[in-house]
């Protein structure tokens, strides 16, 4: 391997607690500035799967985990957050290594990593179970076990903080988690694993099996011992994935695509709008789901705004994500490159013009990469595929639109609702639109800011279902009610006993 910065056994995926060559196809990890490959290793068969999730089950049972008390459980996840933050350096040259994306959002990734983390302990600790209001002779209670094995599903795009999100809560409810990421981007989650090992994990609780999706995937989704799902990743993805959890009765959680509308208004900081802008469509290249990747801006400023946001585009910084000061790195890899290539010539054979970008950039450090130029394209209706579509790629549409009513129609007129900007400084009209809009999450005057403590999620074809904030922990357990008798007498239905 080339990038020596990882600490887990080269070539080995984590089995149940033990490092184990797989025995599924190979994968193998590029680095997308020059296509050179970074390791070449077996991911998981079905028959790596099967035996993690029987070794799940037992570790999971074991009283010792199982009945562990939320303060030392709590210690433990302290210690997981410990082991990522004294490593985020590495951590994040590992992740801009497999991913593409820049050293600067890598090491913010991981140190959200560490946050989630300490996050889940501190709610641990702070989660009380109730005894519920007595209606009769009864004390009742209210309380949370383990589901027992969970699975986490995740996607290439932020592998440590989509892991950390599904691994920090289940864990901290007590259970065991088979966890399996995307095959474009296995070591980060594997270098989480040797963290959480060294912090002491018991054996057996943990498992990371990059594979196929459909084969690794689909048995953790069928599986009979695995009680819940949370899956991150593409909608057709999601919904085949509900329908199995449907037939299962299964919880399941869904975090899927966006087509998230950035509104401005007339009466907007436009300095303000266009740096927000920037950033939540072009940082990451535009692979994120919340990426504002469809802007409205308010007719009566539109040409002159547009031509701002066009002239910050240009001189945005596109290059290796190891070099200092770039802004837009390449996409994940080629393959992924040229489907948003498909969609660019697919908005123009529909009509739109290409304001800016919309082609790979030129000069010898591009030539081997997964480079696309920050694209805007304009003069397509709402209605437009490149308008409906999630692109995931640092491509986005600009619309114009009259008054509040005619963008409210618009922004929601769309299958998916994760997320929306609004730049006014009209608070209450800000306010009122955040309201009416069909989506998870809202910035006003912001965009793509996050904290753990508030719960994030989509509707529509954005998903169901919401991670973070303090219920993220309850959505890995179970409820269960308690009635404990007080009175010591036998039920009167029965009568006096003879
Ligand atoms: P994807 O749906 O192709 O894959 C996601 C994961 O599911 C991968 O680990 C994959 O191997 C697995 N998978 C694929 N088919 C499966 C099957 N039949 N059974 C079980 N597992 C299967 O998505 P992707 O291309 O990896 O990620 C990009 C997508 O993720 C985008 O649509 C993006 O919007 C979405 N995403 C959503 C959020 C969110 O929080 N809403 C965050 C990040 C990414």
């Amino acid at each position: 391997m080339k990038d020596t910065t990882h600490d887990f056994p080269d070539g080995r995926i984590f089995v149940g607690g033990t490092w184990e060559h797989g025995q599924g196809a190979p994968i193998t990890s590029t680095f997308s500035h020059d296509g050179s490959a970074n390791i070449t290793f077996n991911g998981a068969s079905r028959e790596d799967g099967e035996r993690a999730i029987a070794r799940a089950k037992a570790a999971q049972a074991d009283p010792a985990w199982r009945n562990m008390l939320p303060h030392e459980r709590a210690k433990l996840l302290h210690r997981i957050a410990d082991g990522i933050e004294a490593n985020i350096d590495r951590i994040s040259r590992l992740q801009s290594r497999d991913t593409g994306k820049t050293l600067t959002e890598t090491a913010a990734l991981a140190a959200s990593a560490v946050g989630t983390f300490r996050y889940f302990a501190a709610v641990l600790e702070t989660s009380d179970e109730t005894l519920t209001s007595r209606r009769g002779t009864s004390l009742t209670a209210s309380v949370h076990e383990p589901i027992g094995v969970v699975g986490a599903i995740t996607p290439w795009n932020s592998p440590i903080a989509s892991d950390a999100q599904k691994l920090a809560p289940a864990l901290a409810a007590g259970n065991a988690v088979v966890l399996k990421p995307s095959s474009w981007s296995p070591l980060v989650s594997l270098e989480l694993a040797r963290i959480c090992e060294e912090a002491g994990l018991p054996k057996g609780l943990l498992s990371v099996l990059p594979g196929s999706g459909r084969e690794v995937g689909n048995l953790i989704v069928e599986h009979a011992d695995i009680g819940r799902i949370a899956f991150t990743g593409g909608t057709d993805t999601g919904r085949r994935l509900g329908e199995q959890a449907g037939r299962k009765l299964m919880p399941i959680s869904l975090e899927l695509g966006g087509k998230s509308p950035t509104i401005v208004f007339e009466d907007a900081d436009q300095d303000l709008a266009v740096a927000g802008i920037l950033f939540g469509i072009f940082s990451s290249s535009g692979q994120s789901c919340i990426a504002g990747s469809r802007l409205f801006v308010q007719r009566s400023i539109y040409d002159a705004f547009v031509e701002k946001l066009v002239a910050a585009t240009k001189k945005l910084r596109v290059g290796d994500p190891f070099a200092k000061g770039t802004q837009v790195a390449p996409l994940i890899n080629t393959e992924h490159r040229d489907a948003v290539e498909g969609y660019i010539k697919g908005a123009v054979e529909e009509g739109g013009e290409i304001l800016c970008g919309g082609k790979r950039p030129e000069g010898d450090q591009y030539a081997n990469g997964a480079y696309i130029e920050p694209t805007i394209i304009a003069g397509l209706p709402n209605t437009a595929k490149t308008c409906r579509e999630e692109i995931f790629g640092p491509v986005l549409v600009v619309l114009p639109f009259d008054d509040e009513a005619d963008v409210i129609a618009q922004g929601n007129d769309n299958d998916y609702g994760l997320a929306c900007g609004i730049w006014t400084r009209d608070f209450p009209r800000a306010w009122c639109v955040a309201g009416a809009i069909k989506a998870g999450t809202v910035w006003i005057n912001t965009y793509k800011q996050f904290s753990i403590s508030t719960p994030f999620g989509g509707d529509g074809a954005s998903g169901m279902g919401r991670e973070k904030g303090r219920e993220g922990l309850r959505v890995w357990q179970r409820q269960k009610g308690i009635y404990c008798d007080l009175t010591g007498q036998p039920h009167p239905w029965a009568g006096v006993p003879a």
